[in-house]
């Protein structure tokens, strides 16, 4: 498998408990590198451009909420088989049917403030990293 980048976000569950670090840490244990790293605070706009796939689901408002409501730390992670390694770490989307030792299962508030993001393909982690980062952040 050959060396991939994705796209991780620290959603604001996280940062506000102040769990950027411990999140970060897991990551880094699995392997992955970050190589491009900021923290911001999304607009509404940003939010719903970014979930603009689940604009038709019942929690679409409800999750730009929560994605506005405080900073985000948004990094790109690089290393082998990075996109199904990071989803690996995180865990399932609802933390109650996450694994044991996964970032959601130990952090999540819920299936909605579930404390990280990670792309689910590497076609998306090209198109998620492009909306946050130029090709200059990115540094290897
Ligand atoms: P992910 O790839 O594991 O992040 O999951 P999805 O792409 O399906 O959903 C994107 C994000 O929407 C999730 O990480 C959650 O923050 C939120 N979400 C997903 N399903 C639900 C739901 O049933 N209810 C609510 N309130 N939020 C959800």
């Amino acid at each position: 498998m050959a060396t991939e980048r994705t796209l991780s976000i620290v959603k604001p569950d996280a940062t506000r408990r102040n769990l950027t670090g411990a999140i970060v840490d897991r990551l880094e244990k699995a392997g992955l590198r970050v190589v491009a790293q900021k923290r911001i605070q999304l607009t509404r706009a940003q939010a719903e451009q970014f979930y603009g796939v689940h604009k038709a689901r019942p929690f679409f408002d409800s999750l730009c909420k929560f994605m506005t409501s405080g900073p985000v730390v948004v990094q790109v992670l690089e290393g082998e088989n990075a996109v199904a390694k990071n989803r690996e770490v995180m865990g399932a989307t609802d933390p109650s049917k996450a694994a044991p030792g996964t970032i959601r299962k130990d952090f999540a508030e819920s299936i909605e403030a579930n404390s990280a993001h990670g792309s689910d393909s590497a076609e998306n982690a090209a198109v998620e990293i492009a909306f946050f980062f130029s090709g200059l952040e990115l540094v290897g």
